[in-house]
């Protein structure tokens, strides 16, 4: 099976090359901007009609000459992606970019054929650490220590300056994916997700969530109370606006390698993995920022224990968002209502007089629903 994957460099750009990339941005800008008049002016068209008219308007505008050709062919289906988005409702119609939105633009890969031999525009060398790109040649990256090189067909590149002032490139390839056939699953687990512990499972084990998140609360509250202080626009409020923006991007990182790694650890241990729907996850009085954290979190695990799962065969199931996973005694199935109260942390049965961890019980339900789902099959 085909797969696509994204690996994203910082890349260092020399001033010369800082140039180009600052041109490129603000001719693909120039581009989208262009057409995104066009079509309001005479209705909607095919992408492939508007590239075909782009060499027109650069004859007419000749500084677009300057820059990567690919990356204004990209400008034109970056418009058209964002109608399709705006048509199928997942996004409002397309503004007009300006300097100040989000910097960047997109390449694509082509190959020239040169006496039988391919040349790609666009070439990654993880041990010298280089990436070839259009206009720009080498530039230097870094990232992916451990690998040596990238298989796969590289598609397309994306060039961004972030609000840190960093550069970074982003490289989709199509990876050949090997997915093993499905394995006769021996063990399973369910997993319950919570605020206080990011993961606990039916077997007693827990993932801390709290330090993670309090090491960052902390600072980024507080530059963002500097930030309200400072005056909008000064040198100060830019200076701060730009550390706070790398903090968040650190957590981001931080955050994405610690999930990575329980989920590793989670579908290496199990065959079949079970967790509640997470979307509907009820959360409690706790502030936006652990919810926005805690949002993004259950996302990214449940989409990478599916996919881990999926190419090694194993099986992940989510249950009903409805079933009451902490109500439920685990051991005689009896549903005790008073426990919808979320403070109740540990309570006895009153049925089978068991003694319950809140948390550990909610998982073995979800284990033995995930199990039912599994027979059903
Ligand atoms: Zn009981």
């Amino acid at each position: 099976m085909k797969s696509y994957k994204a690996y994203k460099f910082r890349l260092y750009p020399n001033e010369q090359q800082k140039e180009i990339i600052h041109k490129t941005f603000g001719c693909s800008r120039f581009v989208y901007n262009h057409y995104l008049q066009v079509q309001k002016e005479t209705g909607i068209k095919n992408a492939y009609d508007l590239c075909k008219d782009l060499k027109d308007f650069t004859n007419k505008n000749v500084f677009l000459k300057e820059v990567d050709s690919c990356a204004l062919r990209c400008a034109i289906f970056n418009l058209e992606n964002a109608y399709k988005n705006y048509y199928a409702k997942r996004s409002g119609y397309p503004n007009f970019k300006s300097k100040f939105s989000k910097q960047s633009y997109r390449t694509n890969c082509v190959k020239s054929t040169y006496k039988g031999k391919e040349y790609p525009n666009i070439m990654i060398n993880l041990v010298e650490k280089k990436i070839k790109l259009p206009k720009l040649g080498l530039v230097s990256i870094r990232g992916y220590r451990k690998k040596e090189k990238i298989d796969g067909r590289i598609i397309h590149a994306t060039v961004t300056k972030e609000s840190t002032n960093r550069y970074y490139v982003s490289v989709v390839v199509e990876e050949e994916q090997q997915i093993k056939d499905k394995i006769v699953p021996k063990t399973i687990v369910g997993l319950d997700l919570g605020v206080k512990d990011l993961v606990i499972t039916s077997d007693g084990e827990k993932y801390d969530n709290e330090k993670i998140m309090m090491k960052y609360e902390k600072r980024i509250k507080k530059m963002q109370r500097e930030l309200s202080r400072k005056k909008n626009g000064s040198k100060n409020y830019f200076k701060n606006k730009e550390k706070l923006a790398r903090l968040y991007s650190k957590l981001r990182n931080h955050r994405k390698h610690y999930l990575n790694k329980i989920a590793n650890e989670i579908v290496n241990n199990h065959d079949i993995v079970v967790t509640e729907n997470l979307q509907v996850k009820k959360m409690t009085n706790h502030n936006q920022f652990a919810k926005y954290i805690l949002d993004a979190s259950f996302n990214a695990l449940s989409i990478m224990l599916e996919w881990k799962c999926k190419i090694r065969g194993k099986y992940y199931y989510k249950i009903n968002p409805y079933y009451p996973s902490s109500q439920i005694c685990s051991v005689c199935g009896y549903q005790n209502e008073k426990v919808k109260d979320l403070e109740i942390r540990e309570y006895k049965c009153p049925n089978c007089q068991c003694f319950h961890d809140r948390d550990i019980n909610a998982s073995m339900n979800i284990m033995f629903e995930g199990l039912k789902l599994h027979y059903q099959k």
